[in-house]
């Protein structure tokens, strides 16, 4: 199932070009209160929420896909934590070039492991990306994204499937610079997730997905999911021998080579197969 949130919080189950509003399904979600759980509360309880999407769905209207207004689909990620340098020719990408290492050591990911970006920079493919320093290089980056689906602490390898929800279509958009990487992946409206989540069940093997970026038309990354350093796995494994991961938590996958600079004005089209494609428009910050 590919499920989208569009407009004003509404959920939708998308099927080809069209969505289908199933907003009424969220009723199945158990009222939360202060303090506030650890978690996002639709990815926390899907199977409750599917079930009622399965009792509305064939009543539910029907919209254009390209007419709505796509949202994040996670909404509370209680963490956002990605993968450095997960694909090789990135890695050799970065090493080499100045005005992306900034004289920062960029070292193999099982030596850096993981880092986070702030939940406050997600926003969906209609919000778009707002340009922090212009003056700097601003970066797209296309990842695959893992949205875990239950809580886990020293995930073993062998059952680290079983913890994801669903995938979707990741941008980890970087102000290139001397300083950490948390704080220049972490500007607001840094981190993109989009068109929609697929579910797991639909999505059964995330280890050769095609994965693309064009920037107006331009091709720019191009890559396959077989390429990654550490695998989904991996990286649920090693997340979670330092943190607990909690169901809605996502876990950016890395990106691959041909990152390159955005400027306001431009439209990024990022497209990963089984999952959708999305456009993103970029603009100057306020
Ligand atoms: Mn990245």
């Amino acid at each position: 199932m590919k499920l989208c949130r569009f407009d004003e919080d509404r959920l939708g189950v998308v099927e080809g070009d069209r969505v289908r509003d199933v907003t009424p399904a969220l009723e199945a979600l158990p009222r939360v209160s202060y303090p506030l759980p650890r978690l996002d509360p639709l990815i926390a309880n899907l199977a409750l929420v599917r079930e009622r999407i399965a009792a509305v769905i064939t009543s539910a209207p029907r919209r254009p896909l390209a007419e709505v207004r796509l949202l994040s689909p996670v909404a509370n990620p209680g963490k956002i934590a990605a993968a450095p340098v997960n694909y090789r020719k990135h890695l050799d990408e970065a090493r080499g070039d100045p005005a992306i290492h900034h004289q920062n050591q960029v070292g193999e990911i099982q030596r850096v492991g993981l880092f986070l970006k702030a939940t406050s920079s997600l926003v969906g493919p209609s919000e778009g990306v707002a340009v922090q320093h212009p003056d700097r290089r601003n970066d797209h980056e296309v990842e695959l994204a893992v949205v875990i689906g239950k809580a886990g602490r020293n995930i073993a390898r062998a059952s680290a499937m079983e913890y994801v929800a669903g995938y979707c279509i990741g941008l980890d958009m970087t102000v290139r610079g001397p300083e950490e990487r948390s704080l220049r992946k972490s500007v607001d409206s840094y981190t993109v997730l989009g068109p929609c989540f697929v579910t797991a069940d639909e999505l059964r093997d995330p280890t050769r997905l095609e994965l693309s970026l064009s920037v107006n038309g331009e091709p720019r990354q191009k890559a396959n999911t077989r390429d990654l350093i550490l695998g989904i796995p991996e990286l649920i494994a090693f997340a979670t021998s330092f943190y607990t991961l909690h169901p809605g938590d996502v876990l950016l996958t890395g990106t691959p080579e041909g990152v390159g600079p955005v400027q306001a004005g431009d439209r990024m089209l990022a497209e990963i197969e089984g999952i959708g494609r999305m456009e993103v428009a970029v603009r100057a910050a306020r």
